[in-house]
């Protein structure tokens, strides 16, 4: 069944979209002639949900610090040391998948 557009009357394309930080897709209604978006409101949902679980246990406001002359570095306070159980030496692995984002990978 294809939805109708309620701005133009035209059909609508089923188009699910994949959302930064969610593992499922928003499934959303998108005019092929106006370009209106509707989300189905059940998957739209679910990914607010998983956005929120994603981000309420573990987001830290933190400030870089300046290690030396033109090194700057961060303190994994002690709730990140003890629920990763993290020690000194250990290695991790940096990669940057965005102007915004940092990501460690522990080894
Ligand atoms: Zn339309």
């Amino acid at each position: 069944m294809i939805m109708k557009c309620p701005k133009c009357g035209f059909g609508m394309e089923k188009v699910s979209v994949k959302i930064e930080g969610a593992e499922s897709k928003a499934l959303s209604h998108q005019c092929l002639k106006c370009g209106f978006v509707e989300f189905e409101k059940d998957s739209a949902a679910i990914v607010l949900k998983e956005l929120k679980a994603v981000k309420s246990p573990l987001r830290i406001k933190q400030k870089i610090v300046k290690l030396s002359s033109n090194r700057l570095g961060f303190y994994f306070n002690k709730n990140i040391v003890r629920s990763l159980k993290l020690s000194s030496g250990e290695e991790v692995f940096v990669s940057v998948p965005g102007k915004k984002h940092i990501i460690l990978n522990l080894k």
